[in-house]
Parts: structure tokens; sequence; C-alpha cells
């Protein structure tokens, strides 16, 4: 379980630097970290928290999150993180749907859990800040006088430790259940995947609610008994001098992330220390994985995958990066990925496989897949068809065995009757040196059916669409079909949390704009 290997790392290296919040100027052993986490846990039983019940947290990467996580899986309850960034809305669907027992938040998240805790109201609800509001209790309050004993509780393998919502860029978030075994057989591939050793230094700039930090760089360093390094949330500037003072080893960031930090003012002496960087959770654009491979100087590796299978299930590793830049690499370690023809009319056939550079939807299976969707048999049985996850991604293998990722099924653009797959465009965009960001997606249209529209952030002001278009036929970068028929200037697009784009965010602000 997770919380055996919480305690064996506990106990191998008590006297090491576990966690460091600069924020709380804390810097904990894990002998430290290991007494606040019981402290927590007895402090969730007195508030009634028995096993199998649920535990929220709204919060930012902070010594208490990564505190009541460990805190909950000692005493068996299920720990829900909930993405910070969310609408009070949504917040209060997933709170319905999740059903816990306690939410525990900070400042930053109040102005969306005030009004739901007016609505939801047999919930108890922990604030980790000093005011005192109404609706809520206090953290440390409740950890006051607690016994910092270690709690019994008897967890199996297979008990549910986490039900995490997935970020719904389409639909309603569905809540992924995890094991402890599950993220336990994560925790080791990705711990060989990185060779992560006691030595190493970790930075969290990602959301820790998010399984790709949390899953893919926090737990294998716990596991591992790495020190680990939080900063609140992502600032370019901030994370560039963190890895600097705390002599970073290693961290994940996503794409998106990694490009603001590279528009920063910084030299390879700021990442000495720094011997590798982990990106993924999103496409990142060729032109940008060599920009950042040859400005950090770093080993660089890539992750693909998503919160139902753990989430990793491909890698590219070091020595591949430059060769195969865009690619999303090879199966990891006891995971099966295949490209299956798509079905119009249910989920697609697992044994319907195609062949090299014919394009299908990703399908995959291995040891960290989810146990389900809360609440969701029917959604989780479309999903798991025939025990294949179905990704709803659409890629292909080269002849060489590396996947590459095209689309998501719902953003491909069908433009008179040729499909075409917004990564190639948005990839062939960002090889313009003027280009910071680029997003495309298809428009209604009544001639073609759909046509593609850009959407830029420029780095350098006096780009326009006629230059972008000329690159792109100079270039010989797209056939013409598939070069945008209309180019917009943004200042920024809409990512989530997690550096994904919400491409329905786009198409969305069209729609209004025509209203
Ligand atoms: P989520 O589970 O919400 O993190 O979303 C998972 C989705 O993110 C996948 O299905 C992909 O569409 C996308 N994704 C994750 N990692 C990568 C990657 N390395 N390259 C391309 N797309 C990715
Ligand atoms: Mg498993």
């Amino acid at each position: 379980t997770l919380k055996s290997m919480f305690e064996q790392t506990v106990a191998k290296y008590a006297d090491k630097e576990g966690l460091v919040d600069s924020r709380l100027g804390i810097r904990w052993t894990y002998a430290e970290w290991d007494q606040e986490v019981n402290r927590a846990a007895h402090a969730l039983r007195a508030s009634g928290v028995e096993k199998g019940d649920k535990v929220s947290a709204v919060l930012f990467n902070t010594a208490e999150i990564a505190t009541v996580l460990f805190a909950c899986m000692k005493i068996g309850a299920i720990f829900n993180p909930v993405n910070f960034r969310l609408m009070e809305k949504e917040i209060e669907y997933i709170l319905r749907d999740a059903d816990p027992k306690v939410v525990i938040f900070e400042k930053g998240t109040a102005p969306q859990i005030a009004p739901v805790a007016k609505t939801l109201t047999s919930i108890e609800y922990w604030s980790i800040d000093e005011e005192n509001l109404p609706y809520a209790l206090n953290y440390y309050e409740r950890m006051e006088g607690v016994t910092t004993d270690r709690p019994s509780c008897q967890i199996d393998e297979n008990d549910p430790y986490a039900i995490m919502y997935t970020s719904g860029t389409t639909g309603l978030p569905k809540g992924v259940i995890h094991s402890h075994r599950d993220m336990v057989d994560q925790a080791l591939i990705m711990t060989a995947c990185l060779r992560l050793s006691e030595n190493d230094r970790g930075l969290t700039v990602a959301p820790i609610f998010h399984c790709a930090e949390l899953h893919c760089a926090f737990f294998p360093r716990v596991m591992i008994g790495a020190t680990n390094v939080l900063l609140h949330h992502f600032d370019a500037k901030e994370a560039i001098q963190t890895v600097r003072e705390e002599q970073i080893t290693s961290f994940f960031a996503a794409p998106t992330m990694w490009n603001m930090m590279l528009q920063e003012d910084f030299t390879k002496e700021d990442f000495l220390t720094l011997r590798q960087g982990l990106y993924g959770g999103a496409p990142m654009a060729p032109a940008l994985t060599i920009q950042l491979h040859d400005a950090l100087g770093v080993q660089l590796l890539q992750a693909y995958g998503m919160t139902e299978m753990g989430p990793a299930i491909t890698a590219l590793t070091e020595k591949e990066q430059v060769t195969k830049a865009g690619s999303a690499g090879r199966a990891l370690l006891n995971h099966e990925v295949r490209v299956v023809r798509t079905n119009e009319h249910g989920p697609a056939e697992p044994e319907e496989v195609c062949k090299p550079h014919e394009l299908g939807e990703i399908i995959v299976r291995g040891p960290s897949m989810m146990k389900g969707y809360y609440n969701r048999p029917d959604a989780t049985e479309e999903a798991l068809y025939k025990g294949w996850y179905h990704t709803g991604d659409i890629g292909s293998f080269d002849e060489d065995g590396y996947l590459w990722v095209s689309d998501r099924v719902k953003d491909m653009i069908i433009s008179g009757g040729e499909n075409i797959y917004s990564r190639e465009v948005e990839d062939a965009l960002f090889d313009h040196p003027g280009v910071l960001d680029a997003a495309v997606v298809g428009e209604p249209d009544d001639m073609w059916g759909e046509k593609v529209v850009a959407y830029i952030v420029k780095k350098e002001s006096g780009l326009t669409d006629k230059e972008l278009d000329e690159f792109c036929v100079t270039g010989n970068k797209l056939a013409r079909y598939k070069r945008p028929r209309r180019y917009e200037f943004v200042d920024e697009l809409p990512r989530n949390a997690s550096g994904k784009l919400q491409k329905f965010k786009l198409r969305e602000r069209r729609t209004t704009l025509l209203e």
C-alpha cells in the first residue's frame, strides 16, 4: 500500500530532509513529516472520518496537502484532491458527487468554497489559514494536543486510495478511482524511468491535485527517500530561482510552464544542479522541445498518459528527445499500448489493430489502470471496454514503435471531407520564431463543413497572418487544406491548471461573439 510505502521511507530515511515548504518556513525530516501526518490522521478521526470515508482537499502545493494525503492513507480514508481553479458550481458538483466528510481548503479558494459551504451543510470545512471563518473550523486548531502516535488501520492493497476528478475538458467531470496497489506500481515504474535516488531533490511546481505531479514525480520521490520542495503555485521566475537555491535535481512541469520559463532571463548556471526535466500532460511542440533542450542543457523526459491510467503509459527518454521530438515515446514497463481502428457506433475493438503510420484510437492497459469512475458504471464500462482503456486520443505508431499523439478524437477537424489533426498544424506554427503559443480549432463553414482557425499568442509584435500563412507555404509545412483559413491574435490561450488547452472555450468564445 501507499501507507506502507510512506512508512518504509520514514523508517529508512527518518533524519533526511523530506519536505520543504518555504511559505511556512517548513523543513521537515521524514520523521517529522510522519508525526504531522499521524496528528492529522487522528484529527480526521476525531471528526468522524473512518475507513472508506472521503476527505477533499482544495489546496495549492502546501505542506498541509502533503500531510493530509498521507493522513488519509493511514486511516484508510479516500483522498479527493480538487482543482483549486474550478468555479463554485464545478466544485459543488464534485463535492456533491464525492460526498466527503471533511473538506480542507485555503484562503485562495474561499470565494468558491464559502457559497458551497452554505449549500452542502453536512460536510465539515477546515481552513488552513488563520482567519476565523463562520462556516469553517481551523486546521491547526484541529491538530492541537493531538497525539503523534501512529494510528492503527488494516488496509488492503486493493482498497481505494483516491478519487480524482478528470479535468473535464469535455462534459461533466468524472471521479477516477485508484487503489493503493495501482499507485505503488506507478511509483515504481516512474522511479525506474527517472532513475531517481535518495540523493535527488525534487521540486513541485505543477499542482499536486493533478496526478501528473502527484503520481509521476511526488510519490516516486517519496518512495525512494528523496527530498520534496514545494512551490505554492507555478511562477516562472520563482521556479528558476528555487531550482538554484534549493539545488533541485529533478522536476516535472507542464509544457506551457517550460515555455514560460524559457521566456525568462536565465543562464545555464541557474540549472546547474538540475539533472532532468520531466514534461507531459499535454503535447509539447517539437520546436519547443528542441529549444528547451538547447537552452537548459539538461536531460529531458516526456510522459504521456491520463488520469484514468495512473497517469503515465508511455515515455520518451533523454536520448530520444531530438531524434524523435514530438513523439510520446514507447510503452512504460508492464504497459501495453495499441492503436486501433475507430468505430463510429461504439468503443473501438481492441483486435482491429492499425498498421504503422495509420491513425486510430490509442487504447492501453497496465497495472495502474483505474478501478472505474465513481458512481458511473455505464461510463466505466464504455471506457474500459474489453479490458482496455479507450483514451479518446488519436495517434499512430511509426515503424520504430514510437507513439505519436495527433489529437483528441473530439478536437479533430474535418474540412472538405479530409481529417485534419490540430496538433500537426499547431506544431508547424510553433516552428515560427515569433509564435509563443498556438491553438488550432475547427469552425463551422458552409462550404467545407469545418475550416481551420488558428489562435496565436505572439512573441513579438508585428507578426501578421500573412506572414504566418507564407511561412506555412514556403516551409512546405502543411498541405493546402490543413492551413489555417483565419488567424486570430490573442493575449493568452485558455489552458487549465495542468497546461491543457481548453478548446471548448475558444469555440464558446466564437459562439458568443456571433450572438
Ligand atoms: P488528464 O487525464 O485530464 O490529465 O488528460 C489526459 C489527456 O492529456 C490525454 O488523453 C491526452 O490527450 C493529453 N496528454 C497527456 N500527456 C500528453 C503528452 N505527453 N502528449 C500529448 N498529449 C498528452
Ligand atoms: Mg493495479
